[in-house]
């Protein structure tokens, strides 16, 4: 709806101009009194002070909307209906608009955005952790690999032992997947 549109749409009864200005006013109140986000802002360097729904919470412009848990990268569902109702139609709107961005594409660009979204497949925050293990693990053996024969020393010890103890991390990770619970925080926690 255009602005002009939803301008004309707001009723001119003084009665209900006074119940919005009340309402407007209650607003500002909850607001005032809420407990308050507390990150730093770039900007001033002060507390954000945007108001937040639980003490010690963050706003939503510093981080206080980014999804947490094993389901982080899951859509999420909320139980109320009217909300639901919400969320479908985003989806819809999301889905439709992300498929015209793919028809617009090139043949080349459509490749490579489907290259990207094959190899980056957004896992539980557990499988990231370990996903990232490897990766070091992995450019550790081909740093070892590069390097010249006589120059393997103390650095090359050095380097086995570190690739030693991300393997062992990566078993205890492999470990702790099996007792994770549900009140896992994930990586954002
Ligand atoms: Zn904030």
């Amino acid at each position: 709806m255009s602005p002009k549109k939803r301008a004309q749409k707001v009723s001119t009864d003084p009665v209900l101009a006074e119940a919005r200005r009340r309402g407007w006013l209650r607003s500002l109140e909850v607001r005032a009194n809420a407990p308050k986000c507390g990150a730093k802002s770039r900007q001033t360097g002060l507390p954000c002070k945007n108001p937040v729904k639980e003490e010690g919470k963050r706003c939503r412009f510093h981080g206080g909307a980014t999804p947490k848990g094993k389901d982080w990268h899951r859509r999420q569902f909320p139980s109320s209906p009217h909300r639901l109702e919400g969320k479908m139609k985003a989806l819809r709107r999301r889905d439709r608009e992300a498929e015209e961005r793919r028809a617009a594409m090139t043949l080349e660009e459509r490749e490579k955005h489907e290259e990207r979204r094959r190899h980056r497949q957004p896992g539980t925050p557990l499988e990231r952790r370990k996903a990232k293990y490897d990766r070091e693990a992995r450019k550790m053996v081909s740093a070892l690999l590069d390097k010249p024969d006589k120059r393997r020393s103390d650095e090359e010890k050095a380097l086995a032992a570190e690739i030693e103890r991300l393997e062992a991390a990566a078993v205890e990770l492999e470990k702790a997947k099996e007792d994770e619970t549900e009140d896992d925080k994930g990586i954002f926690g």
